[in-house]
């Protein structure tokens, strides 16, 4: 895996074994679907990276394109409407002619898992492939992490132990390569139904990191992150 490669993992990949099963048992139950790793969405030269868990079955999986067919895209797409990173009309189809702009829709796991959980393992099989995409983003500032499993693996990425810098909904965290990294809960139907994350609290993440990434950087005031980078 290199990051020329921008992280695009092959339709049959099979690092995964559990998950390339489930990934057969879907072909054969439902051939219309896309039933692969689900690749990236937006431009690579994005200044925004925002990583979700991994795709859902009869979301992603189905239609291919992160966040588009089940119920989380609604609050995503939405949010990145009203704050001009993206532009068009979501319909939960891919050829909706939604358009994002300055910003970049990835998961943190690229094949759907059973039950939407996937394992520590597979988690940590897929990090070459975000480490890659990453590293083939030349403007990138910042990342917004749905949920303390992609949070983790953005750090990993980054080659930084996530028990040194704990998720935490709402916080901001300097990362290597001066770059910042947002925490929300996911945008899940589960958690907007309980609400633990309601629309203005995804916003207000949103806008927090927007407006991080527009103000002159700060005084340098190592965080534990850097730190342990050594920067
Ligand atoms: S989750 Fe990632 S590493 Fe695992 S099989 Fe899918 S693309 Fe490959």
């Amino acid at each position: 895996m290199t990051a020329a490669s921008g992280g695009v993992p092959p339709a049959d990949c099979p690092l995964c074994p559990r998950l390339a099963q489930y990934r057969c048992d879907n072909r054969s139950a439902h051939p219309d679907w896309f039933n692969a790793p689900v690749p990236s969405f937006g431009r690579l030269d994005a200044r925004l990276l925002i990583v979700g868990l991994a795709p859902g079955v009869r979301g992603a999986n189905r239609t291919g394109r992160p966040f588009t067919g089940d119920f989380a895209g609604e609050l995503l797409y939405r949010t990145l409407l009203a704050f001009g990173l993206a532009t068009g009309r979501y319909l939960a189809d891919p050829d909706d002619g939604l358009t994002l702009a300055d910003c970049r829709v990835t998961n943190a796991v690229r094949c759907v898992p059973p039950a939407n959980l996937p394992t520590p393992l597979e988690v940590g099989t897929c990090n070459g492939f975000l480490a890659a995409e990453i590293a083939a983003m030349p403007r990138l500032g910042g990342l917004l992490a749905l949920g303390g499993t992609a949070h983790n693996a953005v750090l990993r990425a980054h080659g930084l132990r996530p028990a040194r810098t704990p998720f935490r909904h709402g916080a901001i965290h300097a990362l290597p390569g001066e770059r910042l990294l947002a925490d929300s809960y996911h945008v899940s139907r589960l958690n907007t139904n309980t609400r633990r994350l309601t629309e203005a609290m995804f916003q207000a993440v949103v806008r927090d990191l927007l407006d991080r990434l527009a103000a002159p950087a700060p005084p340098p005031r190592p965080s534990p992150a850097a730190r342990e980078s050594g920067c």
